[in-house]
């Protein structure tokens, strides 16, 4: 089959199990892809990986009917589109969120006509200090028009009693060290 000539410059080869980089999906762009711009098989330059995350993502949120949970695809989309659009203005995603956590621990989520609701179970403190471990549930908010995350509330599920938790805790010791 005789493959046209815009068609061929957007496949990717394999050149001694190293990836060539590919030339820039984003129409009308003749600039080489960077290394760390794939979205979902497309390849795109430095300058036009973020438009093209939040064409990709909008793309995803427009087909997702909202009845069921969206699959893996919207949520690897909606990850890495809230990351980078914080990564963008030179901010800290809100709340301690980021790609990894949202693409992994998201449940409940629902569509409303311009955001996407989301929960997701935290344990702040819990590597810096266990006597303050607590989990909360967290209920977000990304609004794709604002384009902005805000946190709607947070419920505590469990918090270590207001007493007692340091004489458990050296009770715990004391049991360790005693069967050593
Ligand atoms: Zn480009």
């Amino acid at each position: 089959m005789k493959v046209k000539k815009t068609e061929r410059k957007s496949v990717v080869k394999s050149v001694g199990g190293g990836r060539m980089f590919d030339q820039c999906d984003w129409s009308g762009c003749t600039v080489k892809a960077g290394p760390s711009h794939f979205i979902h098989g497309k390849a795109y330059c430095p300058q036009h990986y973020h438009p093209a995350l939040e064409k990709h993502f909008l793309e995803e949120f427009k087909a997702w009917d909202g009845k069921e949970r969206p699959g893996r695809k919207f949520l690897n989309l909606f990850a890495r589109y809230t990351e980078d659009l914080y990564f963008c203005r030179n901010q800290d995603i809100p709340g301690g969120l980021s790609k990894g956590r949202i693409n992994d621990r998201i449940f409940d989520i629902k569509k409303t006509k311009f955001c996407v609701d989301f929960s997701i179970e935290r344990h702040p403190y819990a590597w810096k200090n266990p006597l303050k471990m607590k989990e909360v549930r967290q209920d977000w908010r990304f609004n794709v028009k604002r384009k902005q995350l805000r946190l709607l509330r947070e419920i505590v599920l469990w918090s270590p009693p207001k007493d007692g938790i340091e004489d458990d805790l050296e009770e715990y010791w004391d049991d360790f060290n005693g069967s050593l």
